[in-house]
C-alpha cells in the first residue's frame, strides 16, 4: 500500500475506490506481491535444490492457489479437503505434501489413493501405514525437535508438550517400526512454529534433522516447514531471507556432501508468502468516546480476523479516507457481541463515520480463519494482479446463513 497521487493505492488502484466498488468488509490481496515473495525465497536458496510447498491453510482461495502454481510452488495441505483444493486447481499429486495431525487412517488412505506424499506424524500411524502398505508407498516422517520457536507457545508447535510430530527422543522406536515393515522413508520434516526470527533458530532445527537423517539411507528431501517471520508492526524484525538462505544453504550443502547425495530442501511458508499481500478494508460505523479511550467501531470483527484476539497479534491500521488532518488515538473494535479489539491505542488520522480503514498484514490466517459468528456474513475477496482487480469470492448473503440448516416442524 502506498500513498501516491492523492490516495492510498495498491498497483495504482485506490483503496477507497475498491471499497466503493465491492463494498466493505473486503479482503484485498496484492498478487504481484505474492509472486515477488516467492521469487525472494527462490533467490535466497538459488544454490540448492529448493522446493517451495505453500501452506494452503494460510489463504486457500483457489485463485491464490492458482497464482502459486503459476509462480512455481508446490503445496502443503493439512486436510483432505485442502488436498482436494490443490488438485482442483491442477496441481499434480506429486507436488502436494499432506501433513495430517490426528486424522483418521481412512483419510490418510484417501490421500494415498490420490497419489500425494504423506507426512506421518505419530508412531501408531506409522505402524498402521506399515501394516497396510509396507514399503510400497514412499513416506515422509514428521519429527518434533523440541525447539520453542520465537518464544510464543501459542504459535510454536515444536516444543516438548506439542501434539505435533514424532519426538526426536523416539527415533529408536521409529527405526524399529521402519525396519519391521520395510517402510520407504524418502523425507524427514520439522516445523517448529510460526515465529522464526533468524537463521540461528532454523539452523538449530536443521542440525537436529541432519543428525537424524544420517540414519535414513533412502532420503530424497529434507523439509524444514514454514514459520518465516514477517514484520507486523513498525520496528518488528522480519526474517532476513538472504541471510537465512545463505547460512541454511551452506549447512545443507555440507550435510549433502557427508550424506553422499544431493537432496532437495523443502520449505512450507504460509505467512511469508501471503501475510503482507493482504488488507482487510472495513468501514467505521461509530466513533464513541468513553472515559478510557475513543472507540472506533467497524463493520467487521473477530468473525473476519481472529488473529488479534487469538494470538494477541498486532495489525497496523490506516485511515485510508483521510490523507491529511490531525491524528488522534483510537481503539479499533469490531461489531461482534464479544470483546473483539482489533487494535488498541493507535494513532490514526481523525476518524469520521463512514471512513474506510485498512487493516494490514491480513493475507495470512485472515479469511481462512473467518466464521459466521453472530450470524454475520463473511467478506468478499478481491485479487489485484497485473494492474487489474478480480472478484475472487462473492460476499455471502443471508441465504448462506440458512444454507444447510434444516427447517423442521415439530
Ligand atoms: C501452518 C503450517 C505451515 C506454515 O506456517 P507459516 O508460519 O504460515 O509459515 C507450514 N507447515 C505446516 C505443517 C503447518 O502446519
Amino acid at each position: 500500500m502506498e500513498l501516491t497521487d492523492h490516495a492510498y493505492r495498491i498497483q495504482g488502484m485506490a483503496l477507497t475506490e475498491l471499497a466503493q466498488k465491492y463494498g466493505t468488509p473486503l479482503y484485498v490481496y496484492d498478487g504481484d506481491k505474492i509472486v515477488s515473495q516467492v521469487n525472494t525465497l527462490k533467490e535466497a536458496f538459488s544454490g540448492v535444490k529448493l522446493k517451495i510447498k505453500y501452506a494452503t491453510k494460510a489463504l486457500s482461495n483457489v485463485n491464490i492457489l492458482r497464482l502459486m502454481k503459476r509462480a512455481g510452488t508446490g503445496m502443503d495441505a493439512v486436510s483432505i479437503e485442502e488436498v482436494r483444493l490443490c488438485l482442483h486447481v491442477g496441481f499434480d499429486p506429486s507436488e502436494i505434501m499432506y501433513t495430517p495431525n490426528c486424522v483418521s487412517f481412512a483419510e490418510i488412505q484417501e490421500a494415498v489413493e490420490l497419489g500425494v506424499m504423506i507426512n506421518i506424524d505419530s508412531i501408531p500411524m506409522l505402524e498402521h501405514f506399515g501394516t497396510t502398505y509396507g514399503g510400497s508407498v514412499p513416506i515422509c516422517i514428521r519429527l518434533n525437535p523440541h525447539i520453542l520457536a520465537g518464544g510464543n507457545a501459542k504459535i510454536s508447535v515444536g516444543h516438548i508438550d506439542s501434539k505435533f510430530g514424532i519426538s526426536i527422543l523416539q527415533l529408536k522406536h521409529v527405526h524399529k517400526v521402519v525396519e519391521a515393515y520395510g517402510l520407504r522413508v524418502v523425507g524427514l520434516h520439522v516445523h517448529t512454529g510460526s515465529d522464526i526470527l533468524d537463521a540461528e533458530v532454523f539452523l538449530k532445527g536443521a542440525e537436529i534433522l541432519f543428525e537424524a537423517a544420517t540414519e535414513f539411507p533412502n532420503l530424497d528431501f529434507l523439509d524444514f516447514g514454514g514459520g518465516f517471520k514477517v514484520a507486523y508492526k513498525p520496528g518488528d524484525i522480519s526474517t532476513d531471507m538472504k541471510d537465512v538462505g545463505a547460512k541454511v544453504s551452506a549447512a545443507f550443502q555440507r550435510f549433502c556432501t557427508s550424506y553422499g547425495k544431493e537432496l532437495e530442501i523443502w520449505f512450507e511458508p504460509g505467512k511469508f508468502l501471503v501475510s503482507e499481500c493482504g488488507l482487510l478494508l472495513v468501514t467505521a460505523n461509530v466513533v464513541k468516546p468513553t472515559p478510557a479511550t475513543t472507540f472506533v467501531g467497524v463493520n467487521s470483527g473477530l468473525n473476519h480476523l481472529i488473529r488479534p484476539m487469538m494470538y494477541d497479534a498486532y495489525h497496523g491500521v490506516v485511515n485510508v479516507s483521510r490523507l491529511a488532518g490531525p491524528e488522534r488515538i483510537y481503539t479499533i473494535v469490531g461489531y461482534i457481541c464479544e470483546t473483539d479489539t482489533i487494535a488498541a491505542d493507535r494513532k490514526l488520522r481523525e476518524v469520521q463515520e463512514g471512513d474506510v480503514l485498512a487493516i494490514k498484514n491480513a493475507g495470512a490466517y485472515g479469511f481462512s480463519m473467518s466464521s459466521n459468528y453472530n450470524s454475520r456474513l463473511r467478506p468478499a475477496e478481491v485479487l489485484l494482479f497485473g494492474g487489474k482487480d478480480y472478484l475472487i469470492r462473492e460476499r455471502e448473503t443471508f441465504a448462506d446463513i440458512l444454507r444447510h440448516q434444516v427447517d423442521v416442524s415439530f
